[in-house]
């Protein structure tokens, strides 16, 4: 198991969540559940990118990643 740490700077939040190691994704549950916690709010324009994030401290186990949206809902973890 793997963790994955996505933030967000403008409201200093910050979730940890759980992907499987041969998993390259986050769900779309997971994403929902990153976005009401690192926003939640309507009509705001803080975080960038399907779970909401912004800075530079969005991690799998340490290592940089950037979120990259499918048409499903879940989002795909890539590292940089
Ligand atoms: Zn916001």
């Amino acid at each position: 198991m793997r963790t994955v740490r996505l933030t967000n700077s403008f409201h200093d939040t910050a979730i940890t969540l759980r992907v499987p190691d041969k998993r390259d994704y986050l769900t779309a549950r997971q994403v929902h559940r990153a976005r009401r916690e690192l926003c939640g709010r309507r009509d705001c324009q803080c975080g960038h990118g399907p779970a909401l994030t912004r800075g530079p401290d969005q991690t799998l186990d340490g290592t940089r990643i950037t979120l990259v949206p499918d048409s499903d809902g879940s989002a795909w973890i890539e590292t940089c």
